[in-house]
């Protein structure tokens, strides 16, 4: 399948099996250029295998994935991608600008980039990119001192370095505290209002519908569904209560529509979308009921995700 000029990433019957074990099964998915892809799903539901393959660490037992235009794992696209999986492995004794300096230089080698990448541009980039993470007071102090938060964000400089097109960060919120998430979650969203497009994997639901513009909801291998995180939630729902109904119902019916106005007990429920919600107050009011509430239900990702899955273990 042609690789359409948005796509940053595709994938068609993408497979992964360990022995008689399944990781990730016949995975299609699309990340478009410049989104914020998250990929949600519980524990061991395959994310990691998904996103090593992108990457070119394993290849797939069957399938096929396109990354940039290339197949995984092909120098021209590393080139453009930045990783955090599994932490790049930083020396505890060095400080967090020497740890970059070492990646740089190891990343200029690796990619065979020698002209015009001398030490002293090597250093501006390893400084635009601390100053990036907010890590340019704290950078001479050693990694090992550094909270878990500044390792994160330590990681996710070392997959900046090389100014890639692609980021994919594995759970790069997990073990943080709240204010670690709120860090991290706005130097992601920073970093893709800088151009970059990312694919991050979570299995935090909350930290996923806020940051980001596209989902692929994954669990045991299968990809269930990818869309938009407002999609996936659905149109939202208006739930009127007034008095009295015989007068609200009738009026409330006739500026929706009748299928789309029900009475329930809790009130009356309209499906007509949120942009209704004015029409349906003026309508309870002109009919000289009393408008007691008005309010507009949307599900969260949590529900829709258990809808979905139907399994016992919260993620
Ligand atoms: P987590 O958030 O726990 O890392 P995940 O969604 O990233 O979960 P994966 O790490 O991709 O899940 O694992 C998917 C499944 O594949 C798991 O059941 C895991 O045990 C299995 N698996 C992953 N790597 C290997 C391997 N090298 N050998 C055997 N099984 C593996």
């Amino acid at each position: 399948m042609p690789v359409g000029a948005g796509d940053v990433v595709r994938t068609a019957e993408l497979t992964k099996r360990y022995g008689d074990h399944t990781a990730v099964d016949a995975v299609a998915m699309t990340v478009r250029r410049g989104e914020i892809y998250g990929f949600l799903g519980p524990n061991g539901a395959g994310k990691t295998t998904t996103l090593r393959m992108l990457v070119g660490l394993i290849s797939p037992t069957s399938g096929t994935a396109t990354v940039l235009g290339r197949h995984p794992g092909e120098p021209e696209a590393l080139r453009r991608i930045g990783v955090l999986i599994e932490g790049p492995g930083f020396y505890p004794y060095l400080s967090g600008r020497d740890n970059l300096r070492v990646l740089a230089r190891y990343r200029r080698i690796a990619s065979g980039r020698t002209v015009g990448s001398g030490r002293r541009d090597r250093f501006a980039e390893v400084e635009d990119v601390l100053a990036r993470v907010g890590l340019a007071d704290r950078a001479e102090d050693r990694f090992r001192t550094y909270s878990l938060g500044m390792k994160q964000r330590l990681g996710v400089g070392a997959a900046l370095l090389g100014r890639p097109d692609l980021l994919i960060l594995d759970e790069p919120t997990n073990g943080l505290d709240p204010a670690g998430m709120s860090e991290m979650r706005e130097l992601i969203t920073g970093l893709a209002a800088d151009g970059h497009t990312v694919v991050l994997s979570s299995h935090l639901l909350g930290e996923v519908q806020e940051i980001c513009d596209r989902v692929g909801v994954i669990s045991g291998g299968r990809l269930l569904t990818e869309s938009t995180v407002s999609e996936l939630r659905g149109a939202a729902t208006i739930l009127v209560r007034a008095e009295p109904m015989e007068k609200a119902y009738p009026a409330v019916r006739r500026v929706v529509g009748d299928h789309a106005a029900m009475l329930t007990a809790a009130g009356i429920r309209v499906d007509a979308g949120r942009a209704t919600a004015p029409a349906v107050a003026r309508a309870v009011i002109e009919s000289d009921a009393n408008l007691l509430e008005l309010r507009i239900d949307e599900r969260s990702l949590e529900e829709v995700f258990f809808e979905m899955t139907k399994q016992e273990n919260p993620i």
